[in-house]
């Protein structure tokens, strides 16, 4: 059912404890842990509780909650001291997506005006 955890989700897993995450952040409906493989000094991914496939799915079914992100990945970014960060929702295996569990990437910590990352 749309929005139930995943058996072969690992974001669901972290979600559920069952994978260990560096988390930064908690709320009721969202979780913000760092990357296992940082692009950048700072990587965060900021993700939904509930399993959507991506962001837009998401949005569609739980704006609230979508919106919820954005607002963690401020906070996260501040908290991280960034004053500037790029925010990256991949979409789709043909734009990099790995995992198919609704996540914001927030990456900062290095100058970001050149390219996408
Ligand atoms: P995507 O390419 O937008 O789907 O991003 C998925 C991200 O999840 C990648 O940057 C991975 O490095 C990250 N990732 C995958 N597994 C884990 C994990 O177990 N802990 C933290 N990050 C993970």
């Amino acid at each position: 059912m749309a929005g139930e955890p995943q058996a072969d989700c690992v974001f669901c897993k972290i979600v559920s404890g069952d994978i260990p995450a560096t988390v930064v952040r908690k709320t009721e409906r969202t979780l913000t842990f760092r990357d296992i493989n940082p692009q950048a000094p700072t990587h965060l991914l900021v993700i939904p509780r509930v399993h959507y496939a991506d962001a837009a799915e998401l949005a569609a079914a739980e704006p609230q909650i979508a919106a919820e992100l954005l607002v963690e990945a401020g906070g996260a970014a501040a908290g991280e001291g960034l004053e500037s960060y790029r925010l990256i929702f991949n979409t789709g295996a043909g734009a990099g997506q790995t995992v198919f569990h609704a996540h914001v990437h927030v990456l900062g910590g290095k100058p970001l005006t050149e390219g996408l990352v």
